[in-house]
């Protein structure tokens, strides 16, 4: 540039992003992949990302706090919910009721926040249809069968019986991993958390997130042409 030039258009990276529509990270994968491990160290690490908070007629484990892992209510509630529009999805899991409330997701990425998604499969393909562009969903590989079945067992956390009723589903949920926008194997945690945050950090800067971005290009585009003139 010629000395003595005004500076023209300056662009910062926080103002590219100001007005960024939130994005909703899915992340899914069969039990025993380490799904919530990753979920976990993401929602530690990364700023601007909060966990959608879902609903369920299914009783709350001793584990659990209302409000914090889901917000459990009666089957009757339930279904006014979803009666009212109140749900952006909802699906039937071993049967009990799951939803995501609709009000909360809306809020947070219309405001720029991103939301973090534990649902299965169901619940997935009706974000899909609903908003697809906002969606970025990936599919967590365990390594093998062998590894997601002792992991399984190790965290003792269900009987026999559950282990059973989860490798079945498992079959189900492998089956459509090809229309998830990522796979993600799931072999070295801290590598496959890495893999994990790179997409989120990749996919907040696709341009149609940042409207905001035109205009500031544009006025670029003027100083050059001016430069050039
Ligand atoms: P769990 O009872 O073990 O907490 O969850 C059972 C299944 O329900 C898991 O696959 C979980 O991802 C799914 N799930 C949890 N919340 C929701 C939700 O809001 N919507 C849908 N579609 N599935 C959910």
């Amino acid at each position: 540039a010629r000395t003595g030039t005004p500076a023209g258009t300056t662009v910062s990276a926080e103002q590219a992003e100001q007005q960024r529509r939130g994005l909703m990270l899915v992340l899914s994968s069969p039990s025993g992949a380490g799904k919530s491990t990753i979920a976990r160290l993401l929602l530690e690490k990364e700023d601007n990302l909060e966990l959608s908070i879902s609903v369920t007629s299914r009783p709350r484990r001793s584990s659990e706090v209302d409000g914090v892992h889901y917000e459990f209510l009666d089957a009757k509630r339930f279904e006014q919910m979803r009666d009212h529009g109140e749900l952006l999805e909802w699906a039937e899991v071993h049967g009990n009721y799951y939803a995501t409330p609709r009000a909360p997701v809306e809020n947070a990425i219309e405001n720029g926040r991103d939301i973090l998604f534990d649902i299965d499969i169901q619940g997935t393909f009706q974000l899909y249809e609903k908003m697809r562009s906002d969606v970025v969903s990936i599919f967590i590989l365990p390594p093998s069968i062998a590894e997601m079945k002792s992991r399984l067992h190790r965290r003792a956390e269900d009987t026999e019986e559950v282990i059973a009723k989860r490798m079945k589903t498992a079959v189900e949920e492998m089956s459509h991993w090809g229309e998830y926008d990522y796979v993600v194997v799931n072999d070295d945690l801290e590598r496959a958390f890495e893999n994990v945050r790179s997409i989120l950090r990749a996919e907040r800067l696709k341009q149609f997130r940042s409207p905001r971005i035109g205009p500031l290009i544009q006025g670029m585009v003027d100083d050059l042409q001016k430069e050039l003139a």
